[in-house]
């Protein structure tokens, strides 16, 4: 079946020759000239190609006049300027073939705007509409985006496991694995026994792949991966999933400063990259979803960030007029609200906020000098807050012994990544960056289970 992608023929806007296109109905008009007007789109663009049909085919009584949204159809016929308002081109049919009907007393997506609640319950279907089809081509463009970043700087795209025996940051919230049968679960002194599980030990589903990062960059020197990560958190909010793809890059030869540089050069990246090449889908999102869309990301690529320290931030916030819900002091964990009220009021740009008290990072931060903070880093953006969260690592195996004991954790099951700072231990740094809160923040959608094609939440995974 040879067929032509709609969003050649509109970007070519050759006229005269023949082609044929497949894809499904969007609408269709009569005209009372004696022919119809079908809107077939195939999810290449956002934009439908007009079939005009005339009502001289010999299939226009039976079959034309019955097609309806939803339907599949094959039309072979010439690209013609067109006269009509909204479109530059037109299929002039010389042949319409139905290859699916769609009976429009039962098929759910009707001409009428659905609201996304009513379309999460129709995941095989909402992939048809505007919205859900534009999420999944800038999905695709900022996955080609992030790996052309990455490679074009000479970075090995690192593949890191899904099933893990640790986990990364010694928080609870992972998925078990297991194929023990949990109707009868073989018990040793009172608990699960695991030497009878799969991996003779408890498994999980990844929280991020850092760890193992780690490992490769302190041999390959730029490593980065991009994967599916998992976590068992019951929130129920607009920005969590229990299964997302995080970004995170790790390079060894680097400290904070230039994992700042980094995080900073690789947003302007790929935000231009969706302007450039998304642009009717951004315009669309820009239209239906978030007037300000375009302008947030434009601005984005064009602003310098503001860097400053944790405790600079939270000497602002605590000066500040603005009643928030949660009290600002120094050694609380920020809130997304006093976040967004630093990029959004006081800097009125994206802020990269440094060294955090040690309190309330991760066990393999670096140390300060001042013993009290780490050299973390989070990128806050206006309406989101947080994107980005990154850190150089503790490379000295004293001081991280000393914190991995302080977090109430195991030594022993950090056993090899003590190792890395016992042979040939070097500065390094890395981030880490949430793929669906990026695309929230693109398209301006303003939840988390409408940028991902199957969202896992709590209470739904079958759909
Ligand atoms: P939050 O405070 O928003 O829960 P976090 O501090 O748990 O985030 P990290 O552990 O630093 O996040 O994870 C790195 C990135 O992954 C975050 O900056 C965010 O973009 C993304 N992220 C974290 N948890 C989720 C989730 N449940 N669903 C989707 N994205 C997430
Ligand atoms: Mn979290």
């Amino acid at each position: 079946m040879k067929r032509i992608r709609i969003a050649q023929i509109l970007s070519s806007k050759d006229t005269g020759s023949h082609v044929t296109v497949m894809g499904w109905v969007r609408t269709r008009r009569d005209s009372k000239g004696g022919f119809s007007f079908i809107e077939v789109n195939d999810g290449s663009c956002l934009s439908s190609l007009q079939v005009i049909a005339d009502d001289k085919l010999p299939n226009y009584k039976d079959e034309i006049l019955r097609l309806q949204t939803g339907c599949s159809v094959k039309a072979s016929g010439i690209i013609a300027a067109s006269p009509g308002k909204g479109q530059k081109v037109e299929l002039q049919a010389d042949e319409i073939e139905v290859l699916g009907w769609a009976d429009p007393a039962v098929y759910p997506l009707q001409k009428k705007r659905h609201s996304f609640e009513f379309l999460r319950t129709i995941a095989h279907l909402r992939p048809r509409t505007n919205t859900f089809g534009a999420v999944a081509r800038v999905r695709n463009a900022m996955s080609n985006a992030i790996h052309t970043f990455f490679q074009e700087r000479g970075f090995i795209y690192l593949h890191t496991p899904i099933i893990t025996g640790s986990d990364c940051e010694g928080a609870g919230e992972m998925f078990k694995v297991t194929t023990l049968d949990l109707d009868q679960v073989p018990k040793k002194n009172g608990h699960a026994d695991f030497d009878r599980d799969f991996f003779n030990e408890p498994a999980n589903l990844t929280v991020s792949g850092q760890l193992e990062a780690e490992i490769y960059a302190l041999a390959m020197g730029d490593v980065y991966t991009f994967g599916p990560t998992f976590r068992a958190e019951d929130s129920n909010t607009s920005r969590h999933l229990a299964e997302f793809w995080m970004v995170e890059p790790e390079m060894a030869f680097c400290d904070l400063d230039g994992d700042v540089a980094l995080a900073i050069e690789f947003l302007k990246y790929i935000f231009a990259y969706v302007l450039k090449n998304c642009e009717e889908d951004m315009k669309f999102f820009n239209r239906f979803i978030d007037s300000s869309a375009i302008e947030t990301l434009e601005n984005l690529v064009s602003q310098d960030f503001e860097i400053l320290t944790y405790t600079e931030g939270v000497d602002i916030l605590s000066k500040a007029k603005e009643k928030f819900e949660f009290p600002v002091n120094w050694g609380m964990d920020l809130q997304s609200e006093h976040e967004r009220y630093l990029c959004e009021k006081v800097f009125k740009k994206p802020i990269v906020l440094m060294d955090y008290p040690k309190e309330i990072k991760a066990f393999y931060m670096k140390v300060n000098e001042d013993k009290k903070t780490v050299r973390a880093m989070d990128v806050l953006v206006p309406k989101i807050g947080e994107i980005i969260g990154g850190s150089q690592r503790e490379d000295n195996y004293d001081v991280l012994v000393e914190r991995i004991k302080e977090m109430d954790l195991n030594p022993d099951d950090y056993w090899w990544y003590l190792e890395l700072r016992k042979f040939g231990s070097v500065p390094h740094a890395g981030f880490g960056l949430g793929f669906e809160r990026l695309i929230q923040f693109i398209t301006g959608l303003g939840n988390i289970r409408d940028v991902i094609p199957f969202p896992r939440t709590p209470g739904n995974v079958s759909f």
